[in-house]
């Protein structure tokens, strides 16, 4: 078989591939090598900037409160906080192009549904107990990602001493655009990070305000869990989160990448 057909029998095989114009080396052996199925499951792709490559994402991450305004507004003292974190499926991605405004649905449930703009790691490599000093060099690239989050959700449940999944890992939760290699746009420890809706501005910071850089993110996640090559990380939302509604157009930008672009529908 040659190399576009055997692309093409994998491509049916995997079914919906999220944004994948290629499939990485690894993800072709896995398939052809793999136990009979009685059905497939996509694998969550992002592309990779500038590259026929695409990222094959393990785990999304993501901190909590963590610029010191944010968590004042949350209602808790940053002062006195280790840093927590919380997971999202892998299939809550959604994928947005580069000069696109894609369409997210306005989710079920929520009456209160809240954007959180975030800069995203994604790690090349991991391991367990990661020293701070090493940490960056897990990390594949960067990219501009929401945190959707159904506030009235996660607040209730959180009154009630319940998990959060219901507010922050549903379907579409995760927008997110292509993933810049740290080869070309280096790492991120300053920088401004801005959210507007419909042209105004919301959400205004600086990275350089997170209370846990990202490389003191991944060495507390190592901790905890043993992060491994495909794991992304959300690494946690500027004040003034707040509400959309159907019709509203945001648009994310970070300094050094390409915004970010959603119309709630
Ligand atoms: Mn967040």
């Amino acid at each position: 078989m040659d190399k576009a057909s055997r692309r093409r029998v994998l491509e049916a095989a995997l079914g919906a591939v999220v944004g994948a114009q290629a499939l990485p080396g690894t993800a072709q052996a896995q398939v052809q090598a793999g136990p009979k199925v009685p059905f497939t499951v996509a694998q969550t792709l992002l592309p990779i900037a500038a590259s026929d490559e695409s990222f094959p994402v393990r785990r999304i991450y993501c901190i909590g409160r963590n610029y010191a305004a944010h968590a004042r507004e949350m209602g808790s003292d940053p002062t006195r906080e280790p840093p927590f974190f919380f997971q999202k499926p892998t299939d809550a991605v959604q994928l947005v192009r580069v000069g696109t405004v894609a369409d997210h649905a306005y989710p079920t449930l929520t009456k209160n549904y809240h954007y959180e703009l975030e800069l995203v790691a994604a790690l090349k490599s991991g391991g367990r107990n990661i020293p701070r000093e090493r940490a960056l060099e897990h990390v594949y690239g960067y990219a501009i990602g929401l945190d959707m989050t159904r506030r009235d959700l996660q607040r209730g449940m959180g009154d009630q001493k319940k998990p959060w999944e219901i507010g922050k890992s549903f379907d579409n939760s995760a927008p997110i655009g292509p993933i810049h290699p740290v080869e070309t746009v280096g790492h991120f420890e300053k920088g401004r990070i801005q959210l507007q809706v419909n042209g105004q501005v919301k959400q205004e910071a600086d990275l350089s305000y997170m209370i846990w850089s990202v490389a003191e993110q991944i060495a507390n996640l190592s901790d905890a869990f043993e992060l491994k090559a495909g794991d992304i990380i959300f690494s946690g939302t500027p004040e003034n989160v707040g509400p959309v509604v159907k019709g509203d157009v945001l648009l994310g930008k970070i300094d050094n990448l390409p915004e970010l672009s959603i119309r709630i529908v």
